[in-house]
């Protein structure tokens, strides 16, 4: 079967590779319609790793998917053939503690999509748990459905930080999950949402969306404009999604006493934390790792109109193009936030 394959770092190709497609009982086999073309796909390609996750042998990338049900196995009862579905790209263990605990996405024994040795859905077809996929609303397009899995960072970003009607929200960072993280708290109950970055071409792609205020942290203070915003008082909520360790100097100053730091982007060194600015004020503190629990609902907010993800698609490929779309996201053009490659047209 034809796929887009990550020989090794900086090397991609579209050929044909084995996969595996036999169906088991719960299983069923989905003909994939898109693709969007995440971050961490464009570091595997770039980097060859990240952290402690190393490219060894050729995988094939995307792990943000949706496409059409084409075969069912015997005991699936939720979907059948036909069916309009996303997929979630990480399956746990059943039977793992984690699991039963309902933190699936900490399962240690997790597969995900594109994460290596694991193979992503960069091909026409795959086989996925019917527990892992979800029915598309007849109003959620495809393109919509492959929005589910980074949205839905930015949803378990929003429950994680127990969001109380009205509270103001900052989020540190304007790339595609810091967007997604702003739109999830708007839709969780947050009045207004200030979101931060260097870079003005991204804060006007957050900016065209009702309730977010963009703050270029490159012309003012972050902490100058939460306090001018809040009497002084801070944001009820900080959520830090730019995975810098710049972003921690200071942090605590944009928490109210008793708000709550979000942590979602992922440093890749150890950053300097001031657990006494965190200790005077109380504040809470939270971590997000992936989600659980959460399609089904981010598709019930997409379906009633309360969050629309198609601005933030922009740019389309065929599947022929999706090494130039992997070297266009590579180039890291600010005024792109979500790129999308179609396997069937
Ligand atoms: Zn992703």
């Amino acid at each position: 079967m034809q796929a887009l394959v990550l020989e090794r770092k900086g090397e991609l190709a579209i050929r044909d590779i084995d996969l595996p497609l036999e169906i088991g009982e719960n299983d069923v086999k989905i003909s994939i319609h898109t693709v969007g073309v995440c971050g961490s796909d464009v570091h595997y390609y770039t980097h060859g790793a990240i952290g402690p996750y190393v490219l060894k042998a050729p995988m094939v990338l995307g792990h943000e998917a949706a496409g059409t049900v084409t075969a069912v196995g015997a005991g699936v009862t939720n979907l059948k053939v036909g069916d309009r579905v996303c997929m979630e790209p990480g399956v746990p263990n059943l039977s793992s503690r984690a699991t039963k605990l309902g933190i699936y996405n900490v399962d240690p024994d997790v597969t995900f999509w594109a994460t290596p040795p694991v193979h992503g859905v960069l091909t026409p077809e795959t086989v996925h748990p019917a527990a892992f996929t979800y029915k598309l609303p007849d109003n959620v397009s495809f393109a919509e459905g492959a929005m589910v899995e980074p949205f839905a960072i930015g949803m378990q970003a929003a429950a994680r930080a127990r969001i109380s009607p009205g509270d103001v929200a900052v989020v540190i960072g304007c790339g595609p999950i810091g967007i997604m993280v702003a739109l999830a708290a708007l839709a969780g109950g947050c009045s207004r949402v200030f979101i931060s970055d260097f870079s003005a071409p991204k804060l006007a792609i957050a900016a065209q969306y009702a309730g977010i205020t963009p703050v270029n942290v490159g012309e003012k203070k972050l902490a100058d404009v939460i306090a001018a915003e809040t009497e002084g008082w801070g944001a009820d909520i900080v959520f830090e999604a730019s995975g810098s360790p710049k972003a921690y100097a200071g942090i605590f100053d944009l928490v109210r006493p008793g708000g709550a730091l979000v942590m979602v982007g992922l440093p890749v060194e150890p950053v300097t934390f001031d657990v006494a600015g965190a200790i005077s004020k109380e504040v809470r503190v939270e971590t997000v790792f992936r989600y659980a629990n959460i399609f089904d609902r981010a598709l019930q907010l997409i379906a009633s109109g309360k969050v629309d993800l198609k601005p933030l698609i922009t740019g389309t490929y065929d599947f022929k193009d999706s090494i130039a779309a992997f070297e266009r996201a590579a180039s890291g053009d600010p005024s792109d936030v979500k790129l999308q490659i179609l396997m069937e047209g």
